[in-house]
């Protein structure tokens, strides 16, 4: 029987560390309190480094999830009647072309089998349609993992082909950002959007999300505004007033999370975004050796189409979605399967943030997964596969 603390290894909410959690875990401070309206304003300040933004751009962080900030970027720069292009890698893509599709948009859905990314090639020929039609594009969407899938789709291309037509462009990084390598305003994109819950490093409860100044006029030419707590044109007074270090108020912040959001962009940036993509990396590749040894076969088949911030595994023959049930035994928690195509066929083990830098919490990770397996009747090596996963972490290969 284990005597240690359940492992959170699910694709968010992740494992958090001591000073996030300290920074957390103290009695509420109002929203207009210096502490809070320092780490608000600084956290924004933050936010610009961590999501490699121009100056010009706006970080927005308001209560919800990572739903309630891509809700927030449909409401203010979709219109009824919009043409808008999604690049489509699963369960989130999904949800992103529902709410398209709510806010009136005419949404040309791009997709592609679980695991696979559709091709660049594709979404330029998804604009030339419209054009032929005689339509603008206002929008192009992409999921930048889909949680779902573990489907990691390369950002750039896309951003710049959408610049190239005249459409902004939208990604969503919920499982991404902080990990996955996202670069703002070099790829000029207009809206990058996620929340507190996975390699930001906090617990759920914020959602977080930086607009372009070609965003943000967006929202001010619209005709109708958007729902009134969704608009940026309520909120970028009070970011403003933030990052001026003022006091201000439209909705109450989740203050406690502000706090650790201070501390956990402070984390990350002391590392330096270059070293955390090299970090979720070297942790993905070194789980990926674990997983091979223990004949575990990721979703997406190709690796340069596999997320760094978690591993979606088919069932091996004879283990079923009780396997997942079988790892929490072992005190570590990890999650089924999401995308409805495949979803009693694979499992999903996050690997962000803080864990990656704990090899005694991957290596339990391993233990029980290898440990679940076994009592399959499936004959594995757990030990082996836990060693192979250090000589790869320890190997210092740069990526
Ligand atoms: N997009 C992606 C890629 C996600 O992984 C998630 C959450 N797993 C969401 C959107 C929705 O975020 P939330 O659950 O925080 O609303």
């Amino acid at each position: 029987m284990t005597t240690q603390r359940r492992l959170l290894m699910i694709p968010g909410p992740i494992e958090v560390s001591p000073a996030v959690r300290d920074a957390f875990a103290v009695p509420p401070p109002g929203h207009l309190s210096p502490e809070v309206i320092e780490a608000f304003g600084a956290s924004l300040e933050m936010m610009r480094r961590v999501w490699l933004a121009a100056p010009s751009s706006q970080p927005f962080a308001v209560a919800g999830s990572g739903t309630t900030a891509m809700e927030m970027a449909v409401a203010n720069l979709i219109e009824p009647g919009d043409a808008a292009i999604v690049v489509n890698t699963g369960y989130f893509s999904d949800r992103m072309v529902e709410m398209l599709r709510r806010a009136g948009a005419e949404v040309v859905d791009l997709t592609a089998v679980p695991g696979e990314v559709p091709n660049v090639s594709r979404a330029a020929g998804a604009f030339d349609d419209f054009a032929r039609a005689g339509k603008k594009v206002k929008a192009l969407f992409a999921t930048h993992v889909d949680t779902s899938t573990g489907a990691l789709c390369d950002p750039r291309p896309l951003a710049l082909l959408a610049r190239e037509r005249g459409a902004l462009s939208v990604f969503d990084g919920v499982c991404a950002t902080a990990a996955e390598r996202f670069e703002m305003e070099a790829w000029d994109s207009d809206v990058y959007l996620s929340a507190s819950q996975k390699a930001i490093g906090l617990p759920s409860g914020l959602a977080l999300l930086v607009a372009s100044a070609r965003a943000l006029a967006t929202r001010d030419a619209r005709k109708a505004p958007p729902p009134l707590a969704s608009d940026w044109h309520a909120w970028h007074p009070i970011m403003q007033a933030y990052e001026a270090r003022k006091p201000a108020y439209f909705a109450t912040p989740p203050t406690n999370l502000i706090l650790a959001l201070s501390v956990g962009l402070r984390e990350i940036l002391e590392d330096g975004m270059e070293a955390r993509f090299a970090l979720h990396e070297r942790g993905a590749r070194a789980l990926r050796v674990a997983w091979s040894s223990l004949g575990l076969r990721p979703v997406p088949a190709r690796e340069q189409n596999a997320a760094h911030t978690l591993s979606a595994l088919h069932f091996p023959s004879g283990v079923d979605a009780t396997l997942v049930a079988r790892v929490a035994e072992r005190g570590v928690y990890v999650a089924g399967g999401l995308h409805p195509a495949i979803r009693g066929a694979y499992f999903r083990v996050g690997h962000m943030g803080y864990a990656l830098t704990r090899a005694d919490f991957l290596m339990r990770c391993v233990e029980a997964v290898a440990g679940a397996l076994a009592s399959f009747g499936n004959d594995v090596d757990g030990e082996a596969a836990v060693s192979a996963m250090l000589t790869s972490l320890q190997s210092g290969v740069a990526p």
